[in-house]
């Protein structure tokens, strides 16, 4: 009995979908998911990063955030305490110890992962993110609607919104600094790190050279290049001494976030069908349940 009422939920959703699919073939607003063999990327070379925190402070500038002096960077007391992007720093540095004997920090940059099958892009229903074909995940606030299911996707938790803004908040995240990479610059954090701990490239050839830094330095670095395959893919990939979890890093397996509510979504809500015509199908569903029910009743 349970089977067959799947069943027939699951044929009235393909009906249900297939309608709304025909119905808006003109309307389509689909976001744009491109993968590309020559997307961008940044390798994270925790064990050469020094926490100088140059990054958060370029960020911000490049993004016209409230931006301290350079010199207040240089404050480690930030340390004390484990921190997450937010709406007004979308990259942060947090420290971690190597070991109790060995005083030695191990400095981990946090920011959006620019996943390549990314959650957010899935989970928004009127296609306010989308991936670029040069890796990047961006947010177009024109058409975001400040549902914040993209926040609930996220398996790094990233996006931020702007409680503290009454009027029109917006949804905070890296871009990639989309902005200036589309021009042709590099990522503004990449640019100003002294220590080169950060590397923008190809996603492709940062694979081959984390691989390699393994190994060639197989004493320095755990066998592991995390974002490599984790949730299918990030754009963003990190090298480490010790085990990413030990870190904080959540624990991912391969498969994409987004999963079965992709189709879902997808199939109905990225489409801007008129509320008429959804509620005209809706209530077609209801009169196949109520014709079936009588039917039931007439067998009895
Ligand atoms: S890390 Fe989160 S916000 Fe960034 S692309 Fe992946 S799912 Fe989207
Ligand atoms: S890529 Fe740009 S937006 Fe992202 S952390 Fe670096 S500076 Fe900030
Ligand atoms: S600028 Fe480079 S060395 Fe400094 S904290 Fe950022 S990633 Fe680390």
């Amino acid at each position: 009995m349970a089977n067959q009422s799947r069943r027939d939920f699951l044929k009235q959703a393909a009906l249900v979908g297939t309608a709304v699919t025909g119905l808006s073939t003109k309307s389509k607003a689909a976001p744009k998911n491109s993968l590309s063999e020559d997307r961008m990327g940044v390798l994270v070379d925790t064990t050469v990063c020094i926490g100088c925190r140059k990054c958060e402070w370029a960020c911000k500038t490049a993004h016209n955030l409230e931006t301290p002096p350079l010199e207040s960077y240089e404050d480690r007391s930030v340390f004390e305490n484990r921190r997450r992007p937010d709406s007004k720093a979308l990259t942060v540095v947090n420290e971690y110890q190597k070991n109790e004997s060995e005083k030695i920090p191990i400095n981990v940059k946090v920011q959006c992962m620019h996943c390549d099958h990314p959650a957010c892009v899935s989970a928004c229903i009127v296609g306010a993110f989308s991936k670029q074909e040069n890796g990047s995940v961006i947010w177009d606030g024109d058409r975001c609607i400040g549902c914040r299911y993209c926040m609930v996707a996220c398996p790094f938790q990233v996006p931020a919104f702007e409680f503290e803004k009454a009027l029109k908040p917006d949804i905070k995240k890296c871009d990639f600094c989309f902005a200036r990479t589309k021009d042709g610059q590099i990522p503004a954090c990449t640019e100003i790190c002294p220590v080169e701990a950060i590397t923008y490239g190809r996603r492709e050839d940062l694979v081959k050279a984390a691989h390699e830094k393994i190994k060639n330095y197989p004493h320095r670095y755990i066998n592991r290049v995390f974002g490599e395959s984790e949730v299918g893919g990030t754009s963003w990939l990190y090298l480490s001494s010790k085990e990413f979890e030990e870190l904080e890093f959540p624990k991912l397996g391969k498969d994409p976030a987004p999963g079965v509510s992709e189709a879902i979504q997808h199939g109905i809500f990225a489409y801007f069908v008129p509320p008429v015509a959804l509620y005209a199908l809706l209530g077609g569903v209801m009169w196949i349940n109520k014709n079936k029910k009588n039917d039931q009743e007439t067998e009895i």
